[in-house]
């Protein structure tokens, strides 16, 4: 099956929606985003009632932030990393350092704010281990599968025809990046580094990420120094 892919931005932060058989949603968006997810929803012409699963790349407000809503909007089941459900289940924040120098200098003032948002909290019905998940029960060939560095229970869901959906083990665009690479903040950047060679020795050809546009997976290939 031909699979389509949209990208909806709810705030600072890209999800997608995967259609299939049925359809699958990367990350919940910033809180609050409700409306303009139903609004988006109308526009590209997809029933609520078909979205059936919101992977949350990682426990984050701007990734996790309306889940709540959208799924009692849609009925879908939230997976999220073991790890991480505490943070959405309770509260608390996971706080990445800068990894580059504009990630060093930004990182104190930034985080202490994004420290002070909350968003609905809920219990994930979905909690995804080391080892892929598989999506085909979704008429979806592709996985999900942990990808840490960015947080220790970061996931992405990789199809199998080559795109990747990593949450933020990339960035593309402000605020956090003026063009496409890796992450601005990570709590182990040399652990992404290590997923990304396994993402890219697998055959992964395009990057969704978390923030800002899809890219080539050449441009992280790029700036991973590889040939
Ligand atoms: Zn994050
Ligand atoms: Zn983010």
């Amino acid at each position: 099956m031909k699979l389509r892919i949209f990208r909806v931005k709810l705030g600072l932060n890209s999800c997608y929606l995967i259609r299939g058989k049925d359809v699958i949603m990367i990350d919940g968006g910033m809180p609050k985003k409700l409306k303009v997810f139903k609004k988006v929803l109308t526009i590209i012409d997809i029933n609520p009632s078909d979205i059936k699963l919101i992977v949350l790349t990682h426990s984050h407000f701007d990734h996790s932030g309306s889940a709540r809503e959208i799924r009692e909007f849609t009925g879908a089941k939230i997976a999220i990393h073991e790890s991480e459900r505490t943070y959405v289940e309770d509260g608390g924040m996971i706080i990445p350092k800068g990894v580059n120098i504009y990630g060093k200098i930004t990182q104190p003032w930034l985080f202490a704010i994004f420290k002070k948002i909350s968003f609905p909290r809920f219990k994930p019905d979905i909690l995804i281990t080391d080892d892929p998940y598989p999506l085909n029960a979704y008429g979806i060939d592709g996985n999900i599968i942990h990808t840490p560095g960015h947080t220790p229970g970061s996931i992405s869901v990789i199809l199998d025809s080559g795109e990747a959906f990593v949450g933020c083990m990339a960035h593309n665009g402000f605020p956090f990046r003026l063009s496409p690479g890796l992450p601005t903040y990570a709590q182990n950047i040399e652990e992404i580094k290590k997923c990304w060679k396994l993402l890219i020795d697998g055959g992964v050809k395009m990057i969704y990420p978390g923030h800002g546009k899809p890219f080539s997976v050449e441009i992280m290939k790029e700036s991973l120094g590889y040939q």
